[in-house]
């Protein structure tokens, strides 16, 4: 290998160096013998040519003009094959001998069996009594058809015109007249045999650049069907196999599909948590789950519409899991028996999917959303099918999340309606579609005005007034929320003020100290403005927040902005920082919707908090079932300690506010004391004498409480 040039061992990185015969490329391009065979009846001439081209090799000088001129003569476009060896001596040869046609014909069939080819053969033309010269090169080309020829003649013998008409015109054939020179033979010799050697050099650089070729080829190919990260197939490919299931559940009717629509949760939050390499690898891991699960889910028994007995092989389903964007996944479950089976699928795949990932070391918890639909729902097109098991994965995500959620028709309507609510509330503030209401917050106590909780409406050109069920999920989805947040936050804080001036002409005066908390009456009158998970997460919110509360004057505790549990949850640590700000501008945190979703009376140590709103449910059940009671003392008992405010939602009537009364809640808030109450009402209730109490949003009286406590009721 000493003698390999540095392009060489270039190739070789690329390549294995074997020739096409699979010798190994040394065997014929560097010092190894050149292998030539002589065929004639004449023994003289076979020892002629032993000792021009064995015995008594030229001089290296003469060696060296020969290779030249066979380098000019056949090999421009190539490198030089063995300079440094040249350099030292000629090339060696190794001769091989036949007397006859047919003898010679024979070696060469062995030596081409042997991989050990000739590179040249020297014939003569005539042999009697075997074949001639030319039946020789014929079947000597039969065997090996790259072998360098030289027929030798005498005067007497074949016209040139005639062996070419024999043999066809060939870059392989060279016709020598006898006598010869033994010069000459050799310069015949090293000229061809190089010839030989250059032109497997080039053909194998053919090879490698075919196999270079075929290979980007197989990439880009791959490239096409297969999703680069997963290795599963990838959007393009999925959308065609799922529409070759679209059209045949169109034209056979015993034929089912199902399609799982998989949105792994909160993964833009994960992989910001443990960096995009690791992000990457977490969805390489759910894609291999459920690639296996999928290759292992055999949800047929039996091929039905056959109802012959099928092997294995043929009966498992050709299910396919797909990626078809950043962390979403798809799985068309192919040929099922019965309606319910891509549902049970589906559950099985969110239970492999919610299993611990991990990785590096780290352990990371993920879930996924799936939403399934099937051919019940009779597709006419791959789009349609995929759009109604995104609706139904977009139904999880908004009850929670980790879950399954089946197609329905309500679903399609559904999210017709969101599609529509999302235009048509793009620049509702900025119309002045928006309006506010406010509920009053009272005194558990005595049923004074404690404050208002600042409840959104839309006013909709067409609909009417809507509710915020109608639109806030759409709008926090969308991240309208932000422009609506934003409003909201100036109108509600902005009314309010207008409200405390009293006059109309200012602001009350605030008390430079702070009234103490142990003694409500003294409390200031409050607006409480809810904030969503995703306005919690607005970089500019604690900026946006600090410049209401100064420009209204509603410093020392009189705003405060309600948070839900799981809004926080999403994201704790960069929630519970935020709320800190929040808090160290003046304003006070309330955690609403207490006791609902993951609620942990833990959370209450962790998140920075002055007031806690239990939700409505608890108090649904409250006077119905005993243990209910108890539960809320325990979180009074909590509050308490850790010197927060409770407040009580939902209160609807007189028996209700009396047991919270016991219980020891501070503030209460419900249809018992008011619904949410239009700008004027809510400014008038501000306006009543101090100690005024206030029942069903108005001065309460005396009959309010002679009646019985369940006609209160809303
Ligand atoms: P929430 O913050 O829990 O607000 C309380 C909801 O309970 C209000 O519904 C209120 O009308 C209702 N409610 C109050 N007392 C009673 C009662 O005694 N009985 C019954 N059955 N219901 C009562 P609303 O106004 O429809 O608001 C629904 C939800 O919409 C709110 O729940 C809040 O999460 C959200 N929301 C409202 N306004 C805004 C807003 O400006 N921004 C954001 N981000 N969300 C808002
Ligand atoms: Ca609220
Ligand atoms: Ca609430």
């Amino acid at each position: 290998m000493s003698d390999r040039t540095p392009s060489d061992s270039r190739q070789e990185s690329r390549f294995p160096l074997t020739s096409p015969e699979g010798l190994p490329v040394d065997a014929w391009r560097s010092s190894t013998p050149r292998r030539v065979l002589v065929i004639d009846d004449n023994p003289a001439i076979h020892s002629d040519f032993k000792k021009i081209l064995v015995d008594s090799p030229l001089s290296a000088a003469a060696s060296d003009r020969v290779a030249d001129a066979a380098k000019k003569l056949f090999a421009d476009a190539l490198q030089p094959a063995n300079k440094d060896r040249r350099r030292r001596s000629g090339p060696r040869f190794e001769l091989a001998h036949a007397s006859g046609g047919a003898e010679g014909v024979e070696i060469i069939r062995q030596a081409t069996e042997q991989d050990q080819p000739y590179e040249l053969v020297f014939v003569d033309m005539r042999m009697p009594p075997g074949i001639d010269g030319i039946e020789t090169v014929r079947q000597i080309w039969e065997i090996d058809h790259r072998i360098q020829t030289c027929i030798c003649t005498a005067y007497s013998d074949r016209a040139w015109g005639d062996v070419l008409d024999e043999l066809g015109t060939s870059d392989r054939l060279l016709i020598l007249k006898k006598p010869f020179d033994l010069i000459e033979i050799r310069q015949i010799a090293v000229a061809l045999s190089e010839k030989w050697r250059l032109a497997r050099r080039a053909e194998q650089h053919v090879d490698q650049l075919e196999l270079l070729v075929r290979s980007r080829t197989a990439d880009l190919q791959r490239a096409q069907v297969l999703d680069r990260l997963t290795n599963l197939p990838n959007r393009r490919t999925f959308q065609q196999r799922l529409s070759v299931a679209v059209q045949q559940s169109e034209q056979d009717p015993d034929y089912r599909f199902g399609l799982v629509f998989i949105d792994v949760d909160r993964f833009k939050l994960v992989n910001e948590s443990v960096g995009e390499a690791a992000g990457d690898e977490l969805l390489r891991i759910v894609g291999n789950r459920l690639g296996e699960a999928v290759r292992l889910t055999d949800v047929v028994g039996q091929n039905k519409s056959s109802g012959t007995l099928v092997d294995d092989d043929e009966r498992r389903p050709s299910h396919t899991a797909a990626r078809i964007g950043g962390d979403e996944f798809v799985v068309l479950l192919n040929d099922l028996t019965d309606d319910d089976d891509a549902e049970v699928v589906a559950q099985r795949l969110c239970d492999v999917l919610s299993e611990p990932y991990s990785v590096g070391d780290k352990p990371v918890a993920m879930t996924a959303s799936l939403g399934v639909t099937s051919s019940v729902h009779g597709y006419g097109t791959a789009e349609d099918a995929l759009r109604d098991a995104d609706a139904a994965m977009r139904q999880v995500k908004m009850s929670g999340r980790g879950n399954v959620a089946v197609f329905s028709k309500q679903m399609r309507e559904e999210s017709r309606r969101r599609a529509r609510v999302e235009t048509d509330l793009r620049g509702a503030a900025d119309r002045g579609e928006l309006r506010v209401v406010y509920q009053p917050i009272v005194r558990a106590g005595d049923g004074t005005l404690a404050g208002f909780e600042a409840l959104i409406r839309w006013q909709h050109p067409n609909d009417g007034l809507l509710s915020p069920a109608a639109f806030i999920d759409t709008a926090e989805e969308s991240g309208l929320i932000g422009e609506i947040g934003g409003w909201m936050l100036d109108e509600a804080a902005g009314a309010f003020a207008g409200w405390l001036s009293r006059d109309g002409t200012g602001l009350a005066p605030i008390p430079a100290t702070l009234p103490s908390k142990n003694d409500p009456s003294t409390l200031p009158v409050a607006i409480n403005i809810n904030l969503s998970r995703r306005q919690l997460l607005e970089p500019d919110l604690v900026e946006r927040v600090a410049e209401v509360q100064k420009r209204y004057n509603l410093g020392g505790g009189r705003l405060k902005l309600e948070v839900t549990e799981s809004g926080v949850m999403e994201n704790p640590d960069e929630s519970v920082q935020r709320l800190r700000e929040l808090r160290n501008t003046g304003v006070r945190v309330v955690m609403d919707d207490f006791g609902t979703g993951y609620s942990s009376l833990s959370c209450l140590h962790q998140f920075p908090l002055d007031c806690v709103k239990l939700d409505r449910s608890f108090i649904r059940q409250l006077g119905q079932r005993d243990d209910y009671a108890a539960v809320i003392e325990a979180i009074v008992t909590l509050t308490k300690a850790m010197k927060i405010d409770l407040v009580a939602e939902g209160v609807e009537n007189l028996l209700q506010w009396d047991m919270l009364k016991d219980l020891g809640c501070d503030l209460l808030q419900g249809y018992l004391f008011g619904k949410p109450l239009d700008p004027d009402i809510a400014r008038g209730l501000v306006m009543l004498p101090t100690g005024s109490q206030i029942i069903d949003g108005r001065l309460a009286t005396a009959d309010d409480f002679q009646k019985p406590a369940v006609s209160l009721a809303a």
